[in-house]
């Protein structure tokens, strides 16, 4: 359920309403636009509550939510939701590039990429430590050396992390050291880890499902939520098709999509979506001119080498020419370059 405040509503009869919520035995949760104020309802109404809060002085209207997913549904807010990480607003006007490598692979790679990937302009490092690979017998990440690694680069660089967490015992490992819990495509579904992930105040990035409809998708953020973490972010990352010159398939339109949908921002990851590193920077600028709030780019100083993923992979170069024809697409759609923290030294080398 949702109440629509009349434009003009007092604080107080606001207050007031959020007070009547409390009451019902549910809680409020209010967002304010350019001149509305709409108070979305957690929990299941009683039998008769939309008909008392509609007698309520201040209120406009009041809907119920059909969908089968509520705190995440546009309607929910009055404004889309803004996901602060580091010094980037994630959902706000500028477009937030995470990158690095796909896996945690040594001090100096990882450094490395960090360095560079901030000097290129990236608000935010990736990097995995826990690898869900698709063979037992590929490198299945450097478990919690890698966590370790990933915070020694946050401390040198300042640079916010982002990496993923696969089980639910992980997960208070990676939230030491994670400021986003990524959940990727093999998880999205895994409603004890969306649950456990949802129980913690840390932003998280929920990749699509490869065999997920938006609407799944959707429905597996709220799962997120409804455990009280509003801070979901989703990320398109490719889905399964017929198709296989490319990794996967782009699904772009699920951006407006998504947006149309639901309040979260939106991030595309082009690297797992195509496979192929000189799709990436196409893949990547389309992205944004489809609406993406946010991109997350597999970078890696030496992708020939790299022990996953180096296919995809960009060299530091190649990222920092992405980064810019990126800023070029953001201005010609209206977006800005996201603003890159300013008490962050920029490491040399
Ligand atoms: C990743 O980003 O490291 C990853 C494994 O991606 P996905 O879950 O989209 O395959
Ligand atoms: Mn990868």
């Amino acid at each position: 359920m949702i109440i629509v405040m009349r434009h003009g509503a007092t604080t107080e009869e606001i207050l007031h309403v959020e007070e009547r919520i409390r009451r019902e035995g549910l809680q409020p949760h209010r967002s304010g636009g350019v001149d509305t104020t709409v108070i979305g309802v957690i929990g299941t109404p009683p039998y008769g509550m939309l008909d008392r809060m509609e007698l309520l002085p201040g209120v406009e209207r009041v809907t119920r939510i059909t969908k089968p997913y509520k705190l995440a549904a546009r309607e929910f807010t009055a404004s889309p939701t803004v996901i602060n990480v580091g010094a980037a607003a994630i959902g706000g006007p500028g477009v937030v590039l995470m990158a690095g490598p796909c896996s945690v692979e040594t001090r100096e790679q990882l450094l490395t990429a960090a360095r560079g990937v901030q000097a290129a302009g990236a608000h935010v490092l990736r990097g995995g430590a826990f690898k869900p690979r698709t063979t037992p017998y590929s490198f299945q990440g450097l478990r919690d050396d890698g966590l370790a690694l990933l915070a020694e680069a946050r401390a040198e660089t300042g640079l916010p992390i982002i990496t993923e967490v696969m089980e639910p015992s992980k997960v208070p490992a990676v939230y030491e050291v994670a400021d986003v819990l990524q959940i990727g495509t093999r998880n999205c579904q895994n409603y004890p880890l969306l649950h456990e992930v949802g129980r913690t105040d840390k932003p998280v990035m929920l990749k699509r499902g490869l065999g997920c409809s938006i609407d799944e998708w959707i429905q597996a953020a709220e799962h997120i939520m409804d455990q009280g973490n509003m801070q979901v972010m989703l990320c398109e990352r490719g889905i399964k098709s017929f198709e296989t010159y490319t990794r996967n398939t782009l699904d772009l339109s699920a951006v407006p999509v998504a947006k149309r949908l639901s309040h979260l921002p939106v991030i595309v990851d082009p690297s797992h979506a195509t496979g192929k590193w000189y799709l990436v920077k196409p893949m990547a600028m389309a992205a944004v001119a489809a609406g993406a709030d946010g991109l997350l780019i597999e970078v890696h100083p030496t992708p020939d080498t790299a022990l996953c993923d180096g296919a995809q992979s960009l060299t530091i170069e190649n990222f920092a020419d992405l980064a810019a024809s990126v800023q070029q697409i953001a201005q010609a759609v209206g977006r800005e370059p996201a603003a890159l923290p300013e008490d962050v030294p920029v490491a040399a080398g």
